[in-house]
């Protein structure tokens, strides 16, 4: 009788839904469960008599496991979190609760857990909240940082290297923005899986918030970690499906190695993350290694985008806006101009727009940015007399962001109705690249606007991919054919064939074209042989302050 209910209860404990196993307090394991076998992929021979590190995953320091023996000490029971290897090499985390019994007359402890990444009851998936990001279910930033701690702790002993990656996507916030969040979270879920397709199963990935991942890569040498940087950025390069809709993603990557580049978690983490900041710097959808040069570079960006978020506030005096005339082509008269925004500050001296307006981007003060365009040039028109040239145009550059923005319509209002009363035309540039990613909110926008009257123009044409079907559903008037194709008409290797591809679809959709960075008359000339309406360049003239602009094009203009 005896003999059976013994029988039975290891039948029970055997067949029981989670791991459990049975250690002696030396600790060796004694006895284990199929569930066990099942998760850890260990057979009993394989552990029975072995010490319970066996399953250890390396990613904790010792401080957690000293603490895990102490609760267990101090309270009778542990439970928690653990991350642990299985037979495979592959690691997973665990929810692990221990208490201790007495075994065949001996103290010994039971160990029962399931794996995190199986079904599990509520009580533990709310538990897991606190380590996990709940839509990638990547460890998030407290438990990457403890791994990170214990990876040191580890390495400092055997002296081998790893890195850090840190992988920021490239115009997350637009995907946001433009899509809605239910897309963005489907952004990131895919963007979660190509960074694990490229990484090996022992290396940890994390989410640490937003659009930034984390990965601990093991090394055995620097050109391993060039390879896994390359195959990160080819993994980005495919476009990712999500609902119906095709998305090109693109990611900037930082790395740090240990212990070159820090030798405390937390060291490698930030220089991993100063990297990834010179990798957007550097054009973005690529990859560094940390350097000091780079960092010395991030560091004077960061102290630009704190003094521009400081300027937009409280010193509008530093910003004024330059001129740059746009002609006709064929008569030479001034038939518009364009608005661009300079910004100069009492340390750092003229910055330049090129540096400035993508700060504005990430700092989220492209409004404020517009709204010292839109102050600037209101001030500078209250000069012209009413009956100068009828539909001259001024154009202005709006950030892509702006658009899905409800002060849009609430800066531009004044402008457009100061423009109006001089019998001017307004006309707004966007860049070819966002013009890409629109969503149909958007577009109701440009077209509301198109309404009012403003033009639309596609800034830099030629740098972005817009298909003709797209194009031909946009509510554009004019493409700003970019300048890279400009510069070398006139020359052996001319870009002559492009320009006057561009200028047949422009043709074709009844667009019509400008020409930008007119610097030679080579240029000018073959531009005017292609058929080329309006140019815009240093040739003809150069940006320039309000009252030179007056003097030399408005006047003549009369
Ligand atoms: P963009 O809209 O393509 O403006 C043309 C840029 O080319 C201007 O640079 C202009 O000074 C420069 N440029 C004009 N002609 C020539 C030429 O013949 N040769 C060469 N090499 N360059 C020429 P800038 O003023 O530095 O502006 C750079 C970019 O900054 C602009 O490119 C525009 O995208 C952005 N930007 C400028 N002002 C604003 C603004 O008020 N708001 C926004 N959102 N962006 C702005
Ligand atoms: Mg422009
Ligand atoms: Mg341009």
């Amino acid at each position: 009788m005896q003999f059976e209910q013994q029988q039975d209860f290891r039948a029970l404990v055997d067949q029981y839904p989670r791991a459990i196993m049975l250690v002696t307090k030396e600790p060796r394991i004694t006895y284990v469960n199929r569930m066990f076998r099942l998760v850890t992929g260990y057979e009993r021979d394989e552990v029975v008599g072995q010490p319970p590190s066996i399953l250890s995953s390396g990613l904790h320091a010792p401080e957690f496991y000293q603490t895990m023996w102490q609760t267990l000490a101090n309270k009778g029971r542990w439970e928690g979190l653990i991350w642990n290897r299985k037979r495979s090499g592959e690691v997973y985390p665990q929810w692990l609760s221990i208490y201790p019994m007495e075994y065949e007359g001996r103290h010994a402890y039971v160990g029962m857990f399931m794996d995190m990444g199986e079904r599990t009851g509520a009580d533990e998936r709310l538990a897991s909240l606190a380590y996990y990001d709940p839509l990638t279910e990547l460890p998030n930033r407290s438990l990457f940082q403890e791994f990170l701690k214990a990876r040191v702790s580890q390495h400092s002993c055997d002296g081998a290297r790893f890195a850090v990656l840190f992988i920021d996507l490239d115009f997350f916030k637009s995907v946001n923005d433009l899509h809605g969040h239910e897309f963005g979270d489907g952004v990131l879920k895919q963007a979660s899986m190509c960074i694990r397709s490229v990484v090996r199963k022992v290396d940890v990935v994390a989410r640490l918030s937003g659009d930034e991942f984390a990965v601990i890569v093991e090394l055995q040498n620097l050109d391993e970690l060039e390879d896994v940087g390359q195959r990160l950025i080819q993994a980005f390069r495919a476009p990712v499906i999500v609902g119906q809709r095709e998305y090109f993603l693109s990611a900037s990557i930082g790395a740090a190695v240990y212990p070159l580049h820090g030798k405390s978690g937390a060291e490698l983490l930030q220089k991993a993350d100063r990297a990834m900041y010179a990798a957007k710097l550097a054009g973005r959808a690529c990859y560094r290694i940390y350097s000091e040069a780079d960092d010395e570079q991030g560091r004077r960006e960061q102290q630009l985008s704190e003094a521009l978020v400081a300027s937009l506030k409280t010193s509008p005096g530093e910003f004024h806006v330059m001129y740059q005339p746009q002609y006709d082509l064929h008569s030479g008269q001034a038939v518009g101009m364009e608005a661009l925004l300079r910004w100069d500050h009492p340390e750092f001296g003229s910055v330049s727009p090129a540096v400035f307006v993508p700060l504005a981007e990430r700092r989220g003060q492209i409004h404020e940015m517009t709204q010292q365009l839109v102050r600037q040039i209101l001030a500078d028109l209250q000069e012209v007399p009413p009956e100068i040239s009828a539909s001259f145009r001024l154009a202005i550059n709006i950030s892509a962001r702006q658009i899905t923005d409800a002060r849009l319509g609430l800066v531009i209002g004044p402008l457009l109705a100061r423009i109006e009363k001089i019998g001017w035309q307004l006309e707004i540039e966007i860049t070819e690249t966002h013009i890409m990613h629109l969503t149909r909110q958007c577009l109701e926008t440009l077209k509301e606007l198109r309404n009012q009257g403003v033009g639309i123009a596609i800034d830099d044409f030629g740098t972005g991919y817009s298909s003709l079907a797209y194009l031909q559903n946009l509510p554009v008037q004019v493409l700003k054919i970019d300048r890279q194709f400009i510069r070398r008409l006139g020359t052996q290797d001319s870009d002559s064939r492009i320009v006057s591809a561009i200028l047949g679809i422009a043709d074709a959709l009844e667009l019509e074209v400008v020409a930008e960075g007119i610097e030679t008359k080579a240029q000018y000339q073959e531009l005017q042989e292609l058929n080329c309406q309006r140019g815009q360049g240093y040739l003809m003239a150069r940006p320039q302050p309000w009252q030179q602009v007056k003097k030399t094009v408005l006047d003549l203009c009369q």
